[in-house]
């Protein structure tokens, strides 16, 4: 019941100065309803592992696998939170979380009520006919963030999506998708700079360091959860 497995990923970036592996030989597997964090200094390669995984970089070598199949390019059926909020200027707030919706061809008017749901969630069900740049970066973040779960994906990828948040906010935001991982069981791959968010989130914290990156450790959070 793997949903995602990277084999043995090699990521070289060329540039004037020369190749620089980011991401050296790194194996990792997500079983179904896993919730793993990565944690590990600026610069070791998370994100660079997340843009592979999420189809938006080639691997150099090795490879990666979504529910059995190879990743060529983003897939609509994955849900991705990058660092900063990426709306479109011209959509509304509840056309911007629709956008999956209709990239997988289905249906809007039977997404509607969950739009509505994921915007009260995120504390925007006021701001649905509003447009982006009327809102805050933290604002705009928890539209990104309702938006990725709107077509309920099986795997989700988030590259420090409440680092914009106030801390207010982003504690919010741990107890709303933990009730969400409670109803759904969905498969995350977290990055997060913060220990304790991601003990607080992760079943399984994976420590990175650069140099290639690669994974140095894997620490078990065996606390007690209200998991379904
Ligand atoms: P992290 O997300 O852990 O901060 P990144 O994946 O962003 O790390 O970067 C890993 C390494 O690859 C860093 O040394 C960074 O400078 C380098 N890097 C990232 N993007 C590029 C790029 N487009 N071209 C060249 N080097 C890059
Ligand atoms: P745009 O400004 O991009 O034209 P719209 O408001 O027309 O955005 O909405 C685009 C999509 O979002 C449509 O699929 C529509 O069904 C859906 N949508 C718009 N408003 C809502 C809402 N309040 N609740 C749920 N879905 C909505």
């Amino acid at each position: 019941d793997a949903i995602l497995q990277v084999q043995d990923l090699s990521v070289v970036y060329h540039s004037s100065r020369g190749p620089h592996t980011a991401v050296g030989d790194l194996n990792l597997t997500l079983r179904s309803g896993e919730f793993v964090s990565i944690l590990g200094p600026s610069g070791c390669g998370k994100s660079t592992l997340l843009s592979v995984v999420a189809g938006l970089l080639p691997a150099s070598r090795g490879r990666v696998m979504v529910s059995g199949e190879p990743v060529r390019r983003p897939r609509p059926d994955v849900g991705i939170v990058f660092q900063k909020p990426t709306l479109l200027p011209w959509r509304t707030v509840a056309g911007n979380v629709m956008v999956p919706i209709e990239a997988l061809r289905r249906s809007p008017r039977d997404y509607a009520e969950r739009c509505r749901d994921l915007l009260g969630l995120v504390g925007l069900a006021a701001f649905a006919e509003h447009y982006p740049d009327e809102l805050s970066g933290g604002m705009q973040q928890r539209v990104s963030i309702a938006r990725a779960l709107i077509h309920d994906p099986a795997l989700m990828l988030m590259d420090e999506p409440f680092g914009a948040l106030d801390a207010m906010t982003r504690e919010r935001m741990w107890l709303e998708l933990q009730d969400i991982w409670l109803s759904s069981r969905k498969t995350v791959l977290f990055i997060t700079h913060s220990i304790p968010e991601a003990v607080f989130l992760s079943d399984r914290v994976l420590v990175m360091a650069s140099t290639p990156g690669r994974i140095v450790q894997e620490i078990v959070i065996d606390l007690p959860r209200p998991r379904a």
